[in-house]
């Protein structure tokens, strides 16, 4: 069985036997009023919540290849807006992960890949010829901490993000689960109070 029918074969079972029961929440809410940016790692789908003592319910999660904010008016930082100015959540916390796909991407066997897989001269022509530089949009970054760090001042300088909303920095280990912290967003604000004092 191919893995669409599996998928909707599980799903009537899944229904018809109420397991969604124990996944239901309150509401649309996050309960600890917290959205979280992380990877789209497969190691981090429950570890990055369950590490954290974070259920359903309790967080936003908001994922892409490598946790990372490129563009500071794209959909990542539309969807922190979201949750914060119409889901109530009052914490960001922007995780970034060891061993992460998105570190060092090798771009140029990423370019060959798709031209074997039928991206055409042409089509690479254009993109150069229309100022995209696709090197540039596919690399990832070269360390996890610095990556955090930038998403941090991205959303923290942000003019449409509340100043009273606090941003943490935390690196995962994908295997045991263990965070580094990289940003503790109290610190910086008690810090940025002083400065203005
Ligand atoms: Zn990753």
């Amino acid at each position: 069985m191919r893995l669409l029918d599996e998928i909707l074969e599980y799903n009537k079972k899944f229904v018809e036997q109420k397991e969604y029961e124990k996944y239901q929440t309150e509401d649309k809410y996050p309960a600890k009023k917290v959205v979280m940016l992380t990877c789209m790692d497969t190691r981090l789908v429950e570890l990055s919540t369950k590490s954290l003592n974070l259920s359903s319910g309790d967080v936003k999660v908001i994922k892409n290849a490598g946790a990372i904010l490129s563009h500071p008016y794209g959909s990542i930082i539309r969807s922190l807006i979201i949750a914060v100015y119409l889901l109530k959540a009052d914490e960001i916390i922007v995780m970034g992960h060891y061993d992460c796909g998105m570190q060092n991407v090798d771009t140029n066997l990423l370019i060959k890949e798709m031209w074997e897989r039928g991206v055409t001269s042409e089509t690479f022509r254009i993109l150069k010829y229309s100022g995209i530089d696709l090197k540039e949009w596919l690399h990832g970054f070269d360390e996890v901490k610095e990556s955090v760090k930038h998403d941090i001042d991205i959303i923290v300088n942000h003019p449409l993000i509340p100043k009273n909303v606090y941003v943490h920095g935390l690196v995962i280990d994908p295997q045991t689960g263990k965070v580094d912290l990289v940003e503790n967003g109290y610190d910086r604000r008690f810090n940025d109070a002083q400065l203005n004092a």
